[in-house]
């Protein structure tokens, strides 16, 4: 085979993973239409969802890729608005996959507090307490600098106003942080609604013992 094939069959297989990854969004209820974005990184392209094809359209033909400076290399579709917040991820950041959306509870969340309060220990598997980066205009450098700040130290953030970023080493696990961090918004806001009562929260020496725990599960135990 060569490099030549080999480079576009690794394309082929990275874009048909994103289209199943951004079509579970959907199916899962953590998008409506086409209010979210994932991409996904080989090498040094950047593989993203179009700007409002609704997921169940998108096919082989359909793939979008740009370099790091967002140069379109692959495709005729306009990547998502969004592009300069997965940029900003992946050259910042150990990146290779980026999932945002607009899921409900993340958003409520955002526009309540500048942090998620670590209710439940899955917080250590993001890197700790989630914080919220301040309102900016979507696609804008703004929105991709605050992004960044709140995702110091974090594999996830939420977006005041507007949503939730999470990354990951693949697809799969940013897909699994995004529905981590929108189950634990839902669990605080359910907790935080009952009237007369303040929700308990870990403190950061719980939160580091569930992180130590966290990265021993799941081999064999
Ligand atoms: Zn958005």
């Amino acid at each position: 085979m060569t490099e030549r094939t080999s480079g576009a069959r690794q394309l082929a297989a990275a874009w048909a993973d994103l289209v199943a990854t951004a079509r579970r969004t959907a199916a899962e209820g953590l998008v409506v239409g086409t209010s979210g974005n994932v991409s996904v990184r080989v090498g040094e392209l950047v593989l993203i969802t179009p700007s409002g094809v609704p997921y169940h359209r998108l096919g082989p033909d359909d793939t979008v890729a740009v370099d790091l400076e967002g140069r379109q290399v692959v495709g005729t579709l306009k990547p998502t608005s969004e592009l300069p917040l997965h940029l900003a991820a992946y050259r910042a950041t150990p990146a290779a996959a980026v999932v945002h959306t607009h899921a409900l509870h993340a958003t409520a969340v955002s526009t309540l507090v500048p942090e998620l309060p670590p209710v439940h220990y899955m917080a250590a598997d993001l890197g700790g307490p989630v914080r919220v980066a301040p309102y900016a205009l979507f696609g804008t450098p703004e929105l991709a600098e605050g992004m960044l700040r709140a995702l110091r130290g974090r594999t996830a953030c939420l977006l005041q106003n507007h949503g939730a970023v999470s990354y990951g080493d693949t697809l799969d696990q940013a897909y699994d942080r995004t529905a981590q961090l929108e189950w634990m918004c839902r669990l605080w806001l359910t907790a935080h609604a009952v009237p007369g009562h303040t929700p308990s929260v870990l403190s950061p020496v719980e939160l580091a013992a569930a992180g130590e725990q966290l990265r021993g599960y799941g081999q064999g135990r």
